[in-house]
C-alpha cells in the first residue's frame, strides 16, 4: 500500500455509525487521512448492514463498483466491516471466496483486523481499551461536522433473539461495557467539544445486567449528564419491556437527560408479536407509553413497526395502525419485513405477504403518521423552544434538534455549533421545524 488515504462507505444504524467513527478513528491516529472519492483511497472502509434486504443490495451494488477499482488499482486495500461480515469465522471464508477481492474482514464493533493489518505494515495504532476491540475517542478530525454529537456503545450485542432479527447473529450475544471505560470516553468526547453524547445498544435499557457488581442504566445516565461541559445525553435502543420506573424517573429529574424515548413496538396485533417472539402484549405497551407520559407528559417517543410481517393479515395491520392512532407516537420507523439469513422466521415462517401488500400497508402507515404529525406539530408555531445547533447550512441556517429530537432548521442565528439557543417556531411541518433565532 502505497497511499495513506481511506475512504469510509457507511450504512446502518448508529451503533454501525460509531463503529465506522471508530475505525476512522483508528486510521487517523494511525496517520491517515480521509478522501472523499473512492477513486483516490488507498484503503477503502465499506461499513455494512444486512438488517433488510435492501441494505443488503446496497452493499453488493457497492462492491461491484469496488471490484472494478481493484482491477484498475491492485495495490488498493479493502476492508469489509460490519453485520455483513458478522462473528462467525466460518461465514468469513465464504465471503472470502465470494469477495476476493477484499483484503480484510471486520467483524461488528471489532477492530482487531485492521490493527494487526497495520501492526503488520509497521504502521503505530492505539491499543484497544477493552474486550471488544473498540478503539479510544478522540473522534475523526474528518467528522467535525457530526462531533457535536457523539454515539456512545455501551451495550454491544443483543441476546433477546426476535424471529426477525439477523443481530444477535451477526453482533453477538450481549456484552455491556465497563462503566469506567464508557466514562473515560465519555469525558475525552466532552474535551474535544462533544455536547450530546447518545448511549447505544441493541437494548439499551438492560445495561449492566450482565455484569455483576456494574452500575445499571439510570445510574450511567446520572453520571455521564454530570460531565461539566455536556450539554446533552439520550440513549437508544429501549425494549419495551426492559424500561424501568428508575429510568423513567431519571429522565424526569436528571438536568440534560433528554425527554426522549425510541421503543419499538413492531406490531400491533398481539398473534404478530408472539411469531416475533417480542415478549409484550400491544396492552402493554400501550400501557408503558402511558406510564412515560404521566411521568413526562413532553416527552418524544418515537417507534418502529414491520409491516408484512409472515402471517400478518389485513385486519392485523389495521391492529398495528390503530394502536399508532391510541399511543400518537412522534416518529414511527416503518420497514417491509424480508426474511433475513439464520433467523427463525427466515427458516420456519413463509413469507407470505405479497410485495404489493406490504408496499400498501407501509404508504397506510405512513399516510397515517403524517397527517396525525401535522396536526400534532401545528400548535407548536409560535412556541419558544431550546435547540442544540449541531451545524451551519450553507444558506446560513442554524440546523440542531430540540430536547425531544425534532429537528429544527433556525434562521436569525449566529449560533456556533455547540451553543444552545432558544428560537420560536415560524413553521412546523410534520417532519421538521424552522424557527427564528431569539
Ligand atoms: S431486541 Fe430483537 S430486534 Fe432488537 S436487536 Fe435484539 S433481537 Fe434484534
Amino acid at each position: 500500500m502505497t497511499s495513506t488515504t481511506y475512504n469510509l462507505w457507511t450504512i446502518g444504524c448508529q451503533m454501525n455509525e460509531a463503529d465506522a467513527l471508530c475505525a476512522a478513528a483508528l486510521l487517523e491516529s494511525s496517520g491517515f487521512r480521509p478522501v472523499p472519492r473512492a477513486g483516490d483511497a488507498g484503503l477503502l472502509l465499506l461499513n455494512t448492514c444486512v438488517v433488510r434486504q435492501q441494505a443488503e443490495d446496497k452493499i453488493y451494488s457497492r462492491l461491484t463498483y469496488v471490484a472494478e477499482l481493484k482491477q484498475k488499482n491492485p495495490a488498493l486495500v479493502v476492508a469489509l466491516m460490519g453485520c455483513l461480515v458478522g462473528k462467525n469465522p466460518r461465514e468469513f471464508e465464504k465471503l472470502r471466496e465470494r469477495f476476493p477481492f477484499v483484503d480484510l474482514f471486520l467483524p461488528p464493533s471489532d477492530l482487531a483486523p485492521l490493527r494487526e493489518f497495520l501492526r503488520a505494515r509497521g504502521i503505530a495504532s492505539p491499543g484497544p481499551t477493552g474486550a471488544d476491540d473498540l478503539p479510544p475517542p478522540p473522534l475523526p478530525d474528518s467528522m467535525t461536522g457530526r462531533a457535536i454529537v457523539a454515539h456512545l456503545p455501551v451495550v454491544l450485542g443483543c441476546s433477546h433473539a426476535c424471529t426477525y432479527c439477523v443481530i444477535p447473529y451477526r453482533r453477538g450475544g450481549e456484552r455491556s461495557r465497563p462503566s469506567a471505560e464508557i466514562l473515560a470516553e465519555a469525558e475525552k468526547l466532552v474535551a474535544r467539544g462533544v455536547r450530546e453524547i447518545i448511549l447505544l445498544g441493541q437494548i439499551v435499557d438492560r445495561y449492566g445486567l450482565d455484569r455483576p457488581g456494574e452500575i445499571h442504566l439510570p445510574e450511567l445516565l446520572r453520571r455521564i449528564a454530570a460531565l461539566p461541559g455536556l450539554a446533552r445525553v439520550r440513549f437508544l435502543t429501549s425494549h419495551p419491556r426492559w424500561i424501568t420506573a428508575d429510568l423513567i424517573a431519571a429522565v424526569a429529574s436528571v438536568p440534560g437527560l433528554c425527554p426522549y424515548f425510541e421503543i419499538p413496538v413492531q406490531a400491533g396485533a398481539d398473534a404478530v408479536l408472539a411469531a416475533m417472539r417480542r415478549g409484550y402484549a400491544a396492552a402493554d405497551y400501550e400501557a408503558l407509553i402511558a406510564k412515560v407520559r404521566a411521568a413526562i407528559p413532553h416527552a418524544g417517543i418515537s417507534t418502529d413497526v414491520i409491516v408484512g410481517f409472515p402471517g400478518e393479515t389485513a385486519a392485523h395491520f389495521d391492529d398495528s395502525l390503530a394502536l399508532m392512532r391510541r399511543v400518537d407516537p412522534d416518529m414511527i420507523r416503518i420497514a417491509k419485513y424480508s426474511p433475513r439469513p439464520l433467523t427463525y422466521s427466515a427458516r420456519h415462517l413463509p413469507d407470505d405477504v405479497p410485495e404489493a401488500e406490504k408496499e400498501r400497508r407501509r404508504v397506510a402507515m405512513e399516510a397515517q403518521l403524517r397527517a396525525r404529525l401535522t396536526d400534532k406539530n401545528a400548535p407548536l408555531l409560535g412556541q419558544t423552544v431550546e435547540i442544540l445547533v449541531e451545524t451551519i447550512e450553507k444558506t446560513g441556517r442554524r440546523h440542531g434538534r430540540t430536547p425531544d429530537y425534532k429537528p429544527v432548521f433556525v434562521d436569525g442565528s449566529a449560533a456556533a455549533p455547540g451553543d444552545l439557543i432558544r428560537a420560536r417556531i415560524t413553521w412546523a411541518g410534520p417532519f421538521s421545524l424552522i424557527a427564528e433565532a431569539l
